[in-house]
């Protein structure tokens, strides 16, 4: 298992800086921005021993040449990306080595046509998935389809319960509104709201979330679910209960909200 530190960046960024015990070295995840990465390698006297990208979008990659420059690593990402800092292109079914740990490899399309995710399957297993799942929400569909979102989110509920989500952005507390009003009945999501706004009062992170969590609170993991259905039909105005439709209908809503 890996320790899994946040660096935040921009906004409401967090690059994930991932390593194993008593290792010097460590990887980050999705470095937008060089600055904060190095100010972390040298605060804590570190290596840095390779960059993970999950997507093309610049808060994703902004800072890989500053970042290769000055070290030289691989820098693992899509295969298919239009970010041509990529040295090891990666594709659904490919494994890596990072630090010792194996990541298993799946394309996620949906917010981008690029998009992966890294899955650490270990006793406490661990997923990195950018801008796809997001605690109780899901990325905007800029460049795929609501069918490839949906089946990204099927690849994720059939990980395990206990499964770590590391995602790219501090949305919790957005998400969880939306979701709220999706679900005004579901009681986990009430408790997750109260659960964020402490952890955002103390100024903390509210991740990671956890597959079993996400399957309790997150409207895009529940498009099978009586209550979701309902509410996508009362949004769209139309009688389907066809679940790509639902999503559809979701992610619309959540454009708007
Ligand atoms: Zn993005």
């Amino acid at each position: 298992m890996f320790t899994v530190t946040p660096i935040p960046a921009f906004n409401d960024n967090y690059i994930w800086a991932i390593s194993n015990p008593g290792n010097s070295s460590i990887a980050v995840v999705d470095p937008g921005d060089a600055l904060p990465v190095l100010n972390y390698l040298q605060e804590h006297n570190l290596e840095l021993a390779a960059i993970l990208i999950t997507h093309h979008h610049n808060d994703h990659t902004g800072g890989v040449n500053e970042l290769t420059g000055k070290y030289n690593v691989p820098v693992y990402g899509p295969t298919n990306s239009r970010f041509d800092g990529i040295t090891k292109p990666l594709k659904t079914g490919d494994s890596i080595q990072v630090l010792g740990s194996t990541l298993k490899i799946q394309e996620v399309p949906g917010h981008t046509l690029d998009h992966i995710s890294y899955f650490s399957d270990q006793k406490s297993p661990q997923l990195f998935c950018g801008d796809t799942l997001f605690l109780a929400g899901c990325g905007r569909l800029f460049e795929g389809t609501a069918e490839q979102m949906l089946t990204a989110m099927n690849y994720f509920k059939a990980l395990p319960d206990t499964t770590e989500v590391y995602c790219t952005h501090e949305y919790s507390l957005a998400n969880l509104a939306f979701a709220a009003a999706v679900e005004p009945d579901n009681a986990q999501i009430s408790t997750s709201i109260q659960n964020c706004e402490r952890l955002r009062e103390e100024s903390k992170p509210t991740l990671p979330s956890s597959i079993g969590q996400e399957k309790q609170i997150n409207p895009f993991m529940r498009t099978q679910h009586e209550d979701v259905i309902k509410a996508a039909q009362q949004f769209s105005g139309k009688a389907s209960g066809d679940e790509v439709e639902v999503f559809a209908s979701i992610r619309e809503w959540k454009n708007q909200f």
